[in-house]
């Protein structure tokens, strides 16, 4: 990734950046010719309505008042059957000892070093903070075989590929989720070494000794980019999750993923993290996210510009064989702003003893709130033959236009008491 470093000479004005807790602003700039691309004449509009989405997401969840310009093209990157480049996005310039930064000698990423800057100016001379391609291959049937974009902006993307949740992504790395480092040879500057500053978000990546490496020798901090034990330490995310966050830094160095990801996580609860490398069909939550952008210095706005979906607490925990529809409700933590849509998974883990459609049936998998804040469903078990109580498991997934409470939460085990005999009912009565 081609980054311009510029030392910021605007050091003259002495106002004042607002206290700001109104989203940012971003403005796409097409960059492609008339007919390709985003300009696609079939595909066009729909890439153009999911890439204004994924920013929306962003700007909605973002403070600040200087509009980040995002310079977007679709192009045939090519790639194979298996395997090809999806898209890459990254800061256009980096900026440091501006007036008003709040950690000097460090490199902030423009779009941020606009936000903190006490000159409301634009840095990077008006035209782009954030610059965006994407792999118009995707489309085609030899590039991935059959999967393509998918451009929904739901979270139905089956076997294609969420353009949305892709953009999501790489905006992350555009708004400064992103090391300068590296160690392949491609970079700007010898291995493991920085542009004469590192930048900032270095700063929260430590070893598991709690050397952070910006501080390290070298030699240490090349080793520790493919040590598989690099961890992110700011107070945002070590007081939301009550520990460091680990990153990814795989024994082999892999470029454009390693140390500018959060490590996979073992899959839990069908949620994952934004940014780790690589997104599965699993719903996308932004908790770590969100706080190593607040450690780096942009103020957030988000998740509360969302609301929380979660089941309610006081849905009943057990159900008995034959007593017919039993109400679950799942809430809202505010009134939506626009429509709310989940998936109710059934035996999510795939360990449940009770069998959908045969021990119990769920009157609906599709959760929806169009307004308001809660909506209800209902389990029904009948007696069977079964001498014995069972357990069930549903789990929210696939939200659109929520998010998740906490990720525990959002999953729930239910059991089914065994019914079958009259002493059963007379114990009941
Ligand atoms: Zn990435």
């Amino acid at each position: 990734m081609k980054r311009s470093l510029i030392f910021s000479l605007l050091t003259s004005a002495a106002l004042l950046a607002p206290l700001s807790s109104e989203a940012v602003t971003i403005t796409i700039q097409y960059n492609d010719g008339p007919s390709e691309g985003f300009n696609d004449a079939t595909l066009g509009p729909a890439r153009k309505a999911a890439f204004e989405y994924a920013a929306a997401v962003w700007a909605n969840r973002l403070s600040g008042t200087i509009n980040i310009v995002i310079a977007a093209e679709m192009n045939p990157l090519g790639g194979g059957p298996t395997s090809a480049l999806l898209g890459f996005a990254g800061p256009d310039s980096a900026h440091a000892n501006f007036t008003g930064v709040p950690i000097s000698n460090v490199w902030y990423p423009t779009p941020l070093a606009n936000q903190l800057g006490s000159t409301p100016t634009d840095r990077n001379g008006g035209t782009e903070e954030i610059a965006a391609q994407f792999n118009s291959d995707v489309d085609n049937p030899v590039v991935l075989g059959s999967t393509d974009w998918y451009y929904g902006l739901d979270e139905n993307a089956g076997t294609d590929i969420s353009f949305v949740r892709t953009c999501l992504h790489e905006f992350g790395h555009g708004l400064g989720f992103v090391g300068f480092l590296t160690t392949d040879g491609n970079g700007d500057n010898p291995d493991g070494t920085y542009n004469t500053l590192p930048g900032v978000f270095d700063l929260f990546i430590e070893n598991n000794g709690g050397t952070d490496l910006s501080g390290m020798a070298t030699a240490t901090r090349l080793a520790a980019l493919t040590s598989d034990d690099l961890y992110w330490n700011g107070a945002s995310v070590t007081g939301s999750i009550g520990s460091r966050a680990r990153m990814y830094a795989p024994a082999v160095w892999e470029p454009g993923s390693s140390y500018s990801h959060f490590r996979e996580a073992t899959p839990v609860l069908g949620v994952e993290e934004l940014m780790e490398p690589i997104l599965n069909g699993d719903s996308i939550v932004m908790t770590h996210t969100d706080n190593a952008f607040a450690d780096i210095g942009w103020s957030i706005l988000g998740p509360t510009a969302l609301p929380q979906m979660d089941f309610d607490s006081g849905n009943p925990v057990a159900i008995a064989e034959g007593s017919g529809a039993q109400t679950f409700t799942v809430t809202l933590t505010s009134t939506n702003s626009q429509p709310v849509t989940a998936t109710l998974q059934l035996n999510p883990n795939g360990t449940d003893t009770a069998t959908p459609g045969v021990d119990y049936t769920v009157s609906s998998t599709t959760v929806s709130i169009p307004s308001g804040t809660s909506t209800t469903f209902t389990v029904t078990a009948p007696i069977d033959g079964n001498e014995s109580d069972e357990t069930f498991t549903m789990r929210l997934t696939r939200m659109v236009g929520a998010e998740f409470a906490t990720a525990p939460t959002v999953q729930r085990t239910i059991t089914i008491n065994n019914m079958s005999s009259v002493n059963d009912w007379q114990v009941l009565e």
